[in-house]
């Protein structure tokens, strides 16, 4: 048995149900420090000019600020919003309120944790970095399937690599669950992001670091991605089951890690600007030596679905490029123990790796 186990922050505060959203307001009202101690909402630009807008309940000096999730969210970034926000109000603000998918979630937590701690972003990548709490945060997922709701990381590209700051602040104070706010997601987005949900169950629970713990979060989650994607249930019962597998897709990984897809994803992101749900859809279609079932539910969901995925995309690559990808994904040491145990390094040979990159 294991001498030390890791005590992990949760989610203290979750609101579920469609509509909720409109408890927002009275959710912050107590939050609120003074009329000075404004609420920061930060909101993914598809909402921009939309109705949803006149729902956000800004009071006093509030600031929207509209972000677009074009590009996954950048250590520059998250020091460029600080130094605003630093800049234009003379007290700290009461809160940070992150709306959208995983790019902003994962923004808003990072702003939060810079509000309070000196620095640059890049100076917390990594773990347990973070030394004082974080300025009080709320997220409102708009699309399902990172768990970036409910994690305690955020994942940022810095100067030199895409690592989370993985801390116990950087876990929401607050979250809300309003599956409502998921209708307007475009199809194949649906299907990526909701392909991340999927990923992050088989590689949990096909990985070498599974316990109870993960086991009971990731089976509900992999049941319920079977029923979005496989059965045939109403949209707003898969609107809400979909939230409800990021949920518990997020926990499962808490207290186990990632796999394979993850990885190579990571280097995809990191060389190409691949986002992370296509990028894990297509490395995901090849791991068959390593995931058979799951890869095999994954592609009658594809198919189900009819969801093309781009190819050739690796096609034009220099052997240089393919030794950043290389180098990129066998640095995520975790990831592969957890998928081929101990002795990982002489089963994933670069040689190995490239022959599955070229594949894409
Ligand atoms: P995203 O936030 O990048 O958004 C994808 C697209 O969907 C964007 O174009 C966005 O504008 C659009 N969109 C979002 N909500 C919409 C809505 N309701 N209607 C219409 N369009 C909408 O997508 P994502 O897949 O949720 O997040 C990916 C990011 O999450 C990556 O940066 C990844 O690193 C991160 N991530 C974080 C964690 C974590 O634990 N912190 C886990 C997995 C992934
Ligand atoms: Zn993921």
């Amino acid at each position: 048995k294991k001498t030390a186990y890791r005590n992990f922050p949760m989610v203290p505060r979750v609101v579920f149900g469609a509509g909720c959203f409109s408890q927002l307001g009275e959710i912050l009202l107590p939050m609120r420090k003074n009329s000075d101690a404004p609420f920061i909402f930060l909101i993914d630009d598809f909402f921009e000019n939309k109705d949803f807008t006149s729902r956000i309940p800004v009071m006093f000096n509030d600031e929207i600020v509209f972000v677009s999730a074009e590009e996954e969210p950048k250590t520059e970034q998250v020091d460029a919003l600080v130094s605003h926000i630093n800049g234009k109000y003379d007290e700290k603000p009461s809160g940070i309120i992150g709306i959208g998918g995983g790019t902003l979630l994962d923004l808003a937590k990072a702003v939060a944790i810079l509000l309070n701690n000196k620095g640059l972003a890049k100076d917390y990548q990594g773990w347990d970095l973070v030394s004082r709490p974080s300025l009080y945060h709320v997220g409102i997922p708009t699309i399902s399937g990172t768990g970036a709701e409910v994690s305690r990381t955020t994942v940022l590209l810095g100067p030199d690599k895409k690592l989370g700051i993985n801390s116990d602040y950087t876990t929401y104070d607050q979250v809300i669950l309003d599956p409502d706010l998921t209708k307007t997601v475009p199809k194949d987005q649906w299907f990526y992001t909701g392909m991340d949900c999927f990923i992050h169950c088989v590689e949990s629970l096909e990985g070498t670091y599974l316990n109870a713990f993960s086991q009971s979060y990731g089976e509900k989650a992999l049941e319920l991605c079977k029923e979005v994607f496989l059965d045939d249930v109403s949209e707003e019962e898969s609107r809400d089951k979909l939230m409800m597998a990021s949920w518990h897709g997020g926990m499962s990984i808490a207290y186990s890690q990632v796999g394979v897809a993850h990885a190579m994803s990571y280097g995809l992101s990191y060389l190409l600007g691949i986002k992370h749900g296509i990028g894990n859809c297509l490395v995901f279609q090849h791991l068959q030596d390593f995931y058979p079932r799951g890869v095999e539910l994954f592609k009658q969901m594809l198919q189900k679905h009819q969801i093309q995925l781009p190819q050739g995309v690796c096609a034009n690559l220099t052997q240089d490029d393919f030794d950043t990808l290389i180098n990129v994904a066998l640095g995520m040491e975790a990831l592969w123990e957890n998928a081929l145990g101990p002795d990982w390094k002489t089963i994933m040979t670069p040689q190995r790796l490239q022959a599955l990159y070229e594949k894409i």
